[in-house]
């Protein structure tokens, strides 16, 4: 169930019943976790749950549930499984044949996208990117000519090198929405173009202290010639032959993957049926 990503009055009404009503919460951190339920009067048992002890714990947990009791997982801050444990918990629990009930409320990713402004609403959530340059920069490929804004948290420390990548691999006409400390004393969201960012950052010492979801905004129509060719190509056939066929005539012409062209031949068919 989900819980603040700051400001402590961002809890719903029945994520409050819940906490009070069950007999366990399973908590990432749970000096964090006391700390919230110290400031509702909560005094539900806590429990840990972290990401290197998730097994053990999971287990303790299907065990509680078999005897009855109710159990509820919260993380550090937002909505437990996103970037953070519960996902195995999730697995687990219901392997063991019990129900898993989302109580929904705050999460960093939403409250980002929700000011971000992006049209037409969808995106690619990647989390965090690989620590490690390589890795990160590998990733970064891949989703460079995918046709969808890109949404990520970043840690403080790597920010200003996440953001050189960013603006090298993705581009630097690509827009940039930088959420940091929402809900927070220090909230601010600042748009730039990723090329303008890191002098933005260098700026001022602050903008890169605390915490960060980066919003990286679609591919500009023409950032890539081949693909706007595939898209041609892709658009004649799915007029003239089945999506399959299409995909596949589409990657021998231009000679780009098949799977990306799925996805843009079902992203087109949708718009052509959505068309008055
Ligand atoms: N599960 C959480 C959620 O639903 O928001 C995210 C957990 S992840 C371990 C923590 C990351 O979320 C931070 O490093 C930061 O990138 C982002 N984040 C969390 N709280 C934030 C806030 N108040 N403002 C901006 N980003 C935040």
């Amino acid at each position: 169930m989900a819980t603040p990503v700051g400001n402590l009055q961002d809890i719903t009404l029945r994520a409050l019943d819940v906490l009070k009503s069950v007999q366990l919460i399973a908590a990432e951190d749970t000096r964090t976790s006391r700390h919230l339920l110290e400031h509702y009067g909560i005094p539900t048992p806590l429990t840990s749950l972290h990401e290197h002890n998730e097994a053990g714990a999971a287990q303790r947990i299907v065990e509680a549930l078999g005897r009855g009791q109710a159990v509820a997982l919260i993380s550090d801050a937002g909505t437990p499984a996103i970037s953070d444990p519960g996902a195995m918990l999730v697995r687990r629990v219901r392997a063991a044949g019990f129900p898993v009930v989302p109580v929904p409320g705050p999460s960093a990713l939403a409250a980002a996208v929700s000011v971000a402004g992006l049209e037409p609403g969808t995106f690619l959530f990647l989390g965090f990117l690989p620590a490690q340059p390589a890795a990160r920069r590998r990733r970064l490929e891949q989703v460079r000519a995918l046709p969808f804004a890109v949404v990520l948290y970043e840690a403080p420390h790597r920010l200003r090198e996440c953001i050189d990548d960013l603006a090298e691999l993705l581009g630097g006409e690509r827009e940039l929405v930088i959420a940091r400390e929402l809900t927070k004393l220090f909230e601010s969201v600042h748009v730039c173009m990723l090329g303008e960012a890191g002098d933005w950052i260098d700026a001022d010492p602050n903008r890169r202290r605390g915490e960060f979801v980066l919003v990286i905004g679609p591919p500009p129509p023409c950032a890539d010639p081949a693909l706007d060719e595939a898209q041609r190509v892709l658009t004649l056939l799915l007029a003239e032959v089945p999506l399959k066929q299409a995909v596949r005539l589409c990657a021998d012409i231009t000679g780009v993957k098949r799977n990306l062209l799925y996805r843009q031949a079902l992203a087109l068919k949708s718009a052509q049926d959505d068309a008055p």
